[in-house]
């Protein structure tokens, strides 16, 4: 299918790696220009040099920590206008209700709520002059079934998904779509950090933990970057432009509802 976005330019955030890899792969692939973002440069680099050899598209790469407001304003800064905007950070770590003080709260809504916010407010406008746009903030299954021990990324990204309903209700009407994409459990660098945990726990080796886990997904396995990323670029075509404020929920059928 052409995704009908070919020439446009998408900042991705958090992409050297896992789901905002998969997006800026996909989103590539389709003929979008890139603007990727991740704390590491050498990761950066060389995923932005693996995808400009594989599609030929313009790739700028900005090593800067999405969360902080310096970070922010270099990746602004470095992207100019843009189309399409993906938002993504790491998650906030696993632990029980009662380790978590006002801190811990503070910083998770600012990777997992605040950022978001902030990088749609500063694009938001110009996509609504153009008269065209797409947002899609990856967020994770949390918003829908709790994770217990996700317990501050429940709380933050339950605050990003209130703010994005209302939102993307107010920006439709100019051509701008925003939607959350909700993972479930992906093959990636952050689920073997979850199941490594997990291991130590109970005691198991980190198979054995990701064995466990994906015996309890109606799918039997994880999900790959590969099919978010697809699921992320045609949320971006053009053909996804009378979805609006959606959450769309990628996790093998994980979560047993009706709904
Ligand atoms: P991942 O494989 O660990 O990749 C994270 C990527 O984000 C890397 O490129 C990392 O590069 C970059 N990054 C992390 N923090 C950043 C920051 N502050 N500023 C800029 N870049 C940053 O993680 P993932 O599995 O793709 O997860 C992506 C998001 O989805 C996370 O919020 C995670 O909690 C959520 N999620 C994942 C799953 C899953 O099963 N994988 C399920 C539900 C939700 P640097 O470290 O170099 O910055």
């Amino acid at each position: 299918m052409d995704l009908g976005i070919r020439g446009k330019k998408a900042l991705v955030c958090a992409a050297s790696k896992g789901l905002g890899r998969g997006c800026a792969e996909a989103l590539a692939a389709a003929g979008v220009d890139l603007v990727l973002n991740a704390r590491g440069a050498g990761a950066l680099a060389a995923t932005a040099a693996a995808i400009r050899a594989a599609h030929g598209v313009t790739v700028t790469e900005v090593a800067a920590d999405i969360t902080s407001a310096t970070g922010r304003a270099k990746v602004l800064k470095a992207a100019g206008a843009v189309d399409i905007l993906v938002t993504n950070a790491g998650g906030p770590p696993p632990g029980m209700w009662t380790d978590w003080e006002r801190e811990d709260f503070i910083r998770a809504l600012d990777a997992n709520m605040l950022t978001p916010i902030a990088l749609m407010k500063a694009l938001l406008p110009g996509m609504m002059e153009r008269g065209w746009g797409r947002v899609v903030n990856i967020t994770s299954q949390s918003v829908k079934a709790p994770i217990a021990q996700l317990g501050l990324s429940n709380a933050a990204r339950a605050g990003l998904t209130g703010y994005v309903a209302g939102t993307a209700r107010q920006v439709a009407p100019e051509g701008v779509t925003v939607n959350n994409l909700l993972p479930g459990i992906h093959a990636t660098d952050r689920a073997d950090a979850l199941d490594t945990g997990v291991a130590k726990a109970q005691g198991i080796t980190v198979e054995e933990a990701r064995a466990r886990r994906a015996a309890t997904i109606p799918a039997r396995r994880y999900g790959t970057a590969g099919e978010f990323g697809a699921a992320c670029a045609f949320l971006c075509s053009v053909h996804a432009g009378f979805i609006v404020g959606q959450n769309i929920l990628l996790d093998g059928g994980a979560m047993n509802s009706t709904l």
